[in-house]
């Protein structure tokens, strides 16, 4: 027997709808690309979604279309996530911190047939244009003054005149929930990109898992400034939790420095942010030279790759701001798990807390996870026992986007299919899972395996160390051993051995790296993540000492 309840497809046109009729007049602020500061609500968001579907639809856009963008995180941009995907197309947000030949690739592996840029992102597009091969129509998001002059692309079109031509009478309309909604490609720092395609449902689904208290908290009380770009997993999907939430939105646009963000921060009053440790480094650097505080902020959500230790002392000890480790990836929409404490954590000391607090967290209601041994049994929760980290639920990929590469899924003795993270993982008796490496980025030395994390973890808590990676190098008895590759604080002064000192009595012996070696610079990914494979290649020759 069916139960007996409207059948309300989950769609994400019903976002929009709900933060106009309730949260109207909840403003959404954006630092432009033409250098202002712009503002309006989300009534207003709605009314030119509204054009700018018509708008879509004037230029032959139809269900399931692909639309791409190459923009920052701005007004503009939230009309597109809207419009596109409340119309039945799908959003395909393009990372343009990508080499103009991934993006070719990308842009045509995804069929997009329309792609929407910010003006900064013009010179890559004039580069990549003659390359893709199905887009028909190019829109430069900007106002008729802001237009170029002159442009090699194609009939560039000018985003305010397509939606001042458009009516604002629009009916959402209603499709299958399972109808997909957005793409998003991995960013390849471990092979290809893929692609992983959202539905309605998905989205919806983790929109309100991340928006519970013990997951991002978020409320109509926020204002929110997500750092993490519109274009890195649909911004963790805050663009569509602030319009269910109604929290008001502050967009940063193409201003990531650390003076610019404090500066919105600021003026803006935000409550709270989200975004990776390479980014809060900045801006945490910017504000401990100029001696400033922040008067609202209280929380920010960090994840993308591990939050230093270091980095959570100094956010809640220095200014008092709450730092919550998340952990996910591309394929899960992102989000996974959260740490965030339990009643009886309230008892802790402050250095328990904060180990607590290192952890990647709990899964969130709808995602299930588990550790297995090589042989895929499942593995204890006693926060000792570590393995690979497999996760299923509803807003967990199921297969990749016009891939040949085979089923991404495992089955287990079961029959349950689980989708395996290539990530390595321990999970405490309380369900807390912490990260120990990426499956690709742990050392193995003499059959035992050393964290990276948590080497660089420790260096970081070096007051002269900027930047740290730990990675495996050749060695004929041990196989690997861990080097580390440090980049010092400017000003900073410490040598090889004064940091491995500070290693002492933090971790086991044969754990110690074999060697420092100091770099002016250590690569970062498209997504603010250190490249380890580059730096692997990189130091492919080196010679430890230990040889
Ligand atoms: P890519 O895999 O292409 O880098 P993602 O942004 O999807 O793109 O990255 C997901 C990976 O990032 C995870 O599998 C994990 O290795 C790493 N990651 C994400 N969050 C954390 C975290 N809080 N701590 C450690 N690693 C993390």
């Amino acid at each position: 027997m069916l139960g007996l309840m409207q059948d309300v497809p989950l769609l994400v046109s019903s976002l929009i709808r709900h933060a106009d009729r309730h949260h109207g007049d909840v403003e959404i602020v954006s630092r432009r690309v033409e250098g202002d500061i712009h503002r309006y609500t989300y009534r207003e968001l709605h009314v030119r979604a509204k054009q700018l579907a018509n708008a879509l639809d004037a230029l032959g856009i139809s269900m399931s279309d692909r639309v791409a963008t190459l923009a920052w995180n701005g007004y503009r941009h939230m009309e597109l996530y809207y419009a596109v995907a409340g119309k039945g197309a799908v959003l395909h947000t393009i990372n343009p911190r990508l080499t103009p030949e991934q993006i070719a690739w990308i842009a045509n592996h995804a069929e997009d047939g329309c792609l929407f840029f910010d003006l900064t992102f013009l010179p890559i597009v004039e580069k990549v244009a003659p390359q893709l091969t199905r887009v028909k129509t190019f829109v430069a998001l900007t106002d008729r003054a802001h237009m170029p002059a002159a442009s090699t692309i194609p009939g560039l079109k000018c985003y305010e005149e397509l939606l001042a031509a458009q009516d604002d009478e629009y009916v959402w309309p209603e499709f299958d929930e399972k109808v997909a909604s957005s793409l998003c490609y991995t960013s390849g720092t471990t092979g290809n990109p893929k692609g992983v395609l959202y539905s309605h449902r998905s989205t919806l689904l983790h929109t309100f898992a991340i928006t519970w208290p013990d997951v991002m908290n978020l409320s109509a009380r926020d204002t929110i400034l997500p750092v993490v770009p519109m274009f890195h997993v649909n911004a963790w999907g805050i663009p569509y939790a602030a319009a269910l939430s109604g929290a008001k939105l502050v967009f940063p646009g193409p201003a990531l420095d650390g003076k610019s963000l404090h500066e919105l921060i600021e003026s803006e009053k935000v409550t709270m942010s989200a975004g990776v440790p390479t980014v809060w480094q900045g801006l945490l650097n910017y504000m401990d030279q100029n001696k400033l505080e922040f008067s609202t902020m209280r929380r920010t959500i960090v994840g993308g790759a591990a939050l230093p230790p270091a980095m959570l002392r100094t956010f809640e000890e220095r200014y008092n701001v709450a730092a919550v480790h998340a952990w996910g990836m591309t394929e899960l929409s992102p989000l996974g798990t959260l740490c965030a404490p339990r009643a009886k954590h309230a008892e802790l000391s402050r250095d328990a807390l904060y180990q607590m607090k290192a952890k990647q967290g709990r899964a969130v209601f709808g995602i299930d996870m588990k550790i297995v041994d090589p042989d895929g049994c499942e593995l204890p929760w006693d926060g000792k026992a570590f393995g690979d980290l497999m996760v299923r639920g509803p807003w967990v990929v199921s297969e990749y986007f016009h891939d040949e590469s085979g089923d991404p899924l495992l089955p287990d003795t079961d029959g349950v299919r689980w989708f395996p993270t290539g990530d390595v993982a321990t999970i405490d008796a309380d369900g807390y899972m912490q990260i120990t490496d990426r499956s690709k980025d742990v050392i193995k030395s003499g059959g035992e395996w050393i964290s990276s994390i948590e080497i660089e973890n420790i260096a970081l808590s070096h007051p002269a160390v900027a930047m740290a990676a730990c990675i495996g190098v050749k060695h004929p008895k041990w196989d690997e051993r861990p080097l580390l590759v440090v980049v010092r604080k400017p000003g900073s002064e410490v040598s090889r051995d004064e940091l491995l000192h500070h290693y002492e009595s933090k971790v086991a012996k044969w754990q110690l790296p074999d060697d420092v070696a100091f770099v002016d610079a250590i690569p970062v990914g498209a997504t603010g993540k250190m490249l380890k494979n580059k730096l692997r290649d990189q130091f492919r020759d080196y010679r430890l000492p230990t040889i």
